[in-house]
This record gives structure tokens, sequence and C-alpha cells, in this order.
């Protein structure tokens, strides 16, 4: 028997254009809140996955600070378990890619490769990506020695020589973590400061296993069927050395997902969508929630909070536009 759930989703795949009340673009933590409470609360919502379903912790082995979980809980578990709540109460999930939308125009129009959506409002959850060096050989190494994910990948690195670079937590965490599997692990910083938490820091400096360069940039890659060395700057004296590494861990932080909304929103200078109060943006109708707005804690737990705010202010700006609408069309029936 087909569910009501599986009912929907046809009609999504029949080729027509849906009206829905809120689009939800995005699937980590953010955006599978929001449905949860947007499709709970009866509007009709559609979530547009991405290209990655579940987002950044598909890619995390276990998430130890997420509450309810006391022995912790794998992300890609997580994140199957808030999209079958979302869909539970009738969030209907479509794994696509946005690649266009429409915000100057009421109903607002998101298109994917194969369908357009119109909707009331939206909810934009697409989250940030890892920050790349941009360096030669870099993108030719990826998933051949260079990594943007040590929890994902530092298993395939036992008793290599790791480099992690970067001076925030993320590198940290991350340096440390990969203590487990590297014969030795290098942690090269720009600075000679490290900006990562004090906790993060002294854990590093006690581990003998970590040796940290300093003020220095990666600025080539080289080896060949995977990552074999790498060519190091030093950014005082300009000096080059080559280092041995058959891992490169890139932890320099992360870039919103937000090129396609750019004209369409107010973003700030580093590309962030900027919120005018809770989780409005600058057009009215599109709201924002998780780490595409949130450069500050980029948690899970903050992501899905993010979502539940976005999608409280969005049933309550529905009502009052329904209201608004309706009293409109009564006032001409009255006049006329
Ligand atoms: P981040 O704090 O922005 O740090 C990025 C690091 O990369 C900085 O040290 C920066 O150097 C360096 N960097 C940036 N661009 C670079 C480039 N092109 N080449 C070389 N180095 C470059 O990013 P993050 O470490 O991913 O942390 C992001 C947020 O998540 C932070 O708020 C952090 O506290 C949080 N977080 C928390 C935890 C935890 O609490 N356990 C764990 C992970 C992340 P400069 O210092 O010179 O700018």
């Amino acid at each position: 028997m087909m569910s009501k759930t599986d009912y929907r989703h046809e009609s999504v795949n029949s080729g027509k254009v849906s009206l829905y009340e809120v689009t939800i673009i995005g699937s980590g933590p953010a955006g599978y809140t929001a449905g949860i409470y947007t499709s709970r609360a009866r509007l009709k919502t559609v979530l547009i996955t991405g290209t990655l379903p579940g987002g950044q912790l598909m890619t995390t082995s276990d998430v130890e600070n997420y509450p309810g979980f006391p022995n912790g809980i794998f992300g890609p578990e997580l994140m199957m378990n808030m999209r079958q709540q979302a869909e539970r109460f009738g969030t209907i999930a479509v794994d696509d890619e946005v690649i266009e939308v429409d915000f100057k125009h009421r109903p607002f129009k998101i298109r994917t490769s194969s369908e357009i959506f119109e909707s009331e409002s939206v909810i934009i959850c697409t989250g940030a990506s890892p920050r790349k060096l941009g360096i030669k050989g870099e993108e030719m190494f990826a998933g051949r020695g260079v990594s943007y994910c040590a929890t994902c990948d530092g298993p395939f690195f036992k008793d290599e020589d790791i480099v992690v670079i970067g001076g925030g937590d993320t590198a940290l965490e991350e340096a440390t973590f990969l203590t487990k599997f590297g014969r030795s692990v290098k942690l090269i910083h720009r600075r000679d400061k490290l900006r990562a938490s004090k906790i993060l820091q002294d854990k590093a400096f006690e581990n003998p296993k970590i040796e940290f360069l300093w003020n220095s940039v990666v600025t080539d890659i080289e080896g060949d069927k995977k990552i074999a060395s790498i060519s190091v700057r030093d950014v005082h004296n300009g000096k080059m050395q080559k280092i041995q590494a058959g891992g490169l861990f890139v932890a320099i932080g992360h870039v919103p997902n937000t090129e396609i909304f750019r004209g369409q929103l107010d973003l700030n200078d580093k590309g962030y969508i900027i919120l005018k109060n809770n989780s409005f943006t600058s057009v009215e109708g599109v709201f924002a929630a998780g780490d595409v707005h949130d450069y500050r804690y980029r948690q899970a737990i903050t992501a899905g909070g993010f979502g539940c705010m976005a999608a409280l202010d969005v049933e309550k700006w529905l009502t009052e536009r329904k209201h608004h609408e309706n009293k409109a069309i009564s006032s001409f029936y009255t006049k006329a």
C-alpha cells in the first residue's frame, strides 16, 4: 500500500510544478529540524537535500556532544534518524541539487536539474564546505592523500607521515586524532600563534607525536599515484623545503554554500547570509538557518536550534500573511 508520503513524493516527480508552503534547501541538522517543525505544523513542506544528503555529519564518525546520546552516535545514523523523523510528519525529501533560485517574484521559484518548485516561503540551510588551499596538486590528489576530514579518512593513513594545515580548533583536534594512526603528525601553521582554544592547544603540545612548523605555508603537493611530498615556504625568509608526506589534512576553516543566492540576498564580505532579525533574510519570506549564516558556533546542536527557530518564524509569517490576504479579500467584497 502506498503511504501518504510516497503519494506526495510521486506527485513531485510527475513533472508538474507543485506549490509548497515551505521549501527547505539543504539537509544538515538545520534543514531536517526545520522540516520536522514545519511539517508537524501541517505546512506543505519539501526539502531538497543537495549533493550530500545529510550534510557534513555524513562524513563524521562518532558524534559525542549531541545531547540525548550518552554513548555517542555515528554521524550518518544521526542524520538518517533526523530525515526519518521529518518524513514521518510529511516532509517530502528530494535527493537533488538546487541550481537556481528566483526570490524576486512570488511564489518563489527553486530550480533543480529536473524540476521547478514554487513556494510561498523558503528556509535556506545549505551549510558550509571545507575551505580549499587553492594550490598546485590539491585537486589532483584529493582522495589520494589530500583530505578535509580526519575523522572520515584518518584510519586510511596508518603508519604514514601525516601533515595537518591550520591553526584553529579543527586543525588541533584533527592532529591529535591522527596521532592514533600516523607514524608522525606535523602541524603547519602560517603564523606563530594558534587560534585554537587553550584546552586543545595544551592537549596538542603535550602530545609527543605532534611536531609544529610555524610561519609556513604549503605551496605545492607532489606525488605520483598518491601524494608523496609537499613544498613548504617560510613566510618570513622565503626559504623553501620539501617535506615527506603520506597524507595531507587541510583544516583551514569553511566557506558558506551561498553562490546560488548571490545577487538575490544580502551576504556579508565572507559570503555568509546576513539575517535581519531572528531568521529573516533581506527578502521577506526567505529565512536561513545553520552554518550558512552562523560562522561562530557551527555545531550540529546549534544548527538544529536555528532550524527550529526558522521553522517557527516561517509558521508565524505564513499565518500573518494569510490573515492579511483574507482581510484584503473580505474588504474588497464588502466594498463591492
Ligand atoms: P577557524 O577557526 O576559522 O581556523 C582556521 C585556521 O586556518 C586558522 O588558524 C587560519 O589561520 C588558518 N587558515 C585559514 N586560511 C588559510 C590558508 N589559506 N592557508 C593556511 N592557513 C589558513 O576554523 P576551524 O578550526 O574549522 O573552526 C571553525 C569554528 O568551529 C570555530 O568557531 C571553532 O571554535 C569551532 N570548532 C570547535 C571545535 C570544538 O569545540 N571541539 C572543534 C572544531 C571546530 P589564522 O589563524 O592565521 O587566521
